[in-house]
């Protein structure tokens, strides 16, 4: 059977009532399964329910359609006059859709609106996949919790959302149709991409269909009063982890990295990510640092271990602390219950708590790069 074209996808689109010139972007259409988000203005979000409906079927009627996931985004300015597009480029997916303009431009930060009630927000990340990034990010957000902080946790891994499994959450979030409610679990509020799609739906979301649907959950997500808001950052350093890490009001970040060298040199391109766009780096994580033997305890160093560590400081960026190969912290992990939340008392979770606490140190300190305001 012949795969459904883009061309045939905006056609059955422009069919559907409601659905008006300019509004769908972001699409994907990769083997069969299409995405695409309808960028609403934030107040029509429930009444635009039936259209999105809508919009799905009609292209899920479609020869050739595997899967359709269609979300509604809420962008400011969404049905007034498009803004300039943001720089960068998105993989030729947006056509002649328009972002609103980040303020500066060369290499500057833009201003992101900071998200109401959330004080603080640090993202996770790591130059490569599988180095323990998520297990990582949930475990220092139930230490912060534990250190009386509150918390949310955003999954924003679009290539392979491990929130669910980590925190057992299940279903779909709460919504009144413009607004979704976090999910809770261990004393921390959660959201993450992967309750927002259907788990057999295969994971065509892209460039900017990706970005719309983070927005969304940064910005249309009833965080409530947050202290700290840990991001799971998607792995790498690709054009969809730079426009995030662009238009999230980062606080600062953490980079996650096994000792080999490797994926050393994929936290170096990490970093230079953040330093591109003026977000400090709060540091680096050492995880399976060394390897404790389930049988008799002892310690081996797998790989190099002090890796991170010494690249920590040829660097210039603090040292956070390392997080043993342990068996015990892929079991908790996988299976929904986080070491730090099942053996609170364990020395795994001092390790966690030690990390929390040099984030809350940095959060704390004053920034450099900060302008100086002389009040005389
Ligand atoms: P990433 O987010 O970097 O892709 P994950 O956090 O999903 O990585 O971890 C990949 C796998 O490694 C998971 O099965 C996880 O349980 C396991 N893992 C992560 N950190 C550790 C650790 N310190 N000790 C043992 N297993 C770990």
């Amino acid at each position: 059977m012949a795969r459904v074209t883009e061309d045939e996808v905006r056609a059955a689109l422009a069919g559907v009532t409601g659905v008006q010139e300019g509004m769908v972007s972001g699409l994907v259409v990769k083997d069969g399964n299409v995405g695409f988000a309808l960028e609403v203005a934030p107040d029509r979000g429930a009444a635009m329910e039936p259209v999105r409906k809508a919009a799905e079927a009609a292209v899920a009627a479609l020869s050739g359609v595997l899967s359709v996931t269609a979300v509604l985004t809420a962008h400011r300015g969404a049905g007034q006059a498009p803004a300039a597009k943001a720089g960068g480029h998105d993989h030729g997916h947006d056509h002649g859709h328009a972002h609103p303009a980040p303020r500066g431009g060369g290499g500057e930060r833009p201003a992101s609106d900071p998200i109401p009630g959330v004080a603080a927000i640090v993202a996770v990340a790591s130059g490569k996949g599988g180095v323990g990034k998520s297990t990582t990010a949930v475990n220092i957000a139930l230490a912060l919790a534990s250190l009386g902080q509150k918390v949310a946790l955003l999954d924003a891994d679009i290539y392979g959302p491990s929130v669910p499994r980590l925190l057992a959450l299940k279903g779909k979030p709460e919504t009144d149709g413009r607004m979704l409610w976090p999910k809770e679990a261990f004393g921390i509020k959660a959201m993450s991409i992967g309750l927002l799609i259907e788990e057999d739906q295969p994971m065509v979301w892209r460039g900017p269909m990706v970005q719309s649907a983070l927005e969304q959950m940064l910005r249309q997500v009833t965080w409530g009063e947050i202290d700290i808001m840990i991001v799971d950052m998607p792995p790498g350093t690709g054009d969809a982890q730079l426009t995030l890490t662009q238009r999230t009001p980062l606080s600062g970040a953490v980079i996650v990295s096994t000792p080999q060298d490797l994926s050393l040199i994929d936290a170096r391109k990490g970093l230079n990510m953040f330093r591109k766009v003026d977000v400090p780096i709060f540091g680096i994580v050492e995880n399976m640092s060394y390897f404790v033997c389930p049988h008799c305890g002892g310690r081996t160093d797998v790989f190099a271990h002090g890796g991170a560590r010494l690249e920590a400081g040829k660097l210039g960026v603090p040292f956070l602390g390392e997080i043993p190969l342990d068996i015990a912290i892929r079991e908790t992990s996988d299976g929904g219950n986080p070491i730090v939340a099942s053996e609170p008392d364990g020395a795994h979770a001092e390790s966690y708590r030690n990390i929390a606490r040099a984030i809350l140190d940095q959060l704390a300190a004053p920034r450099r790069a900060m302008p100086k305001f002389v009040v005389e």
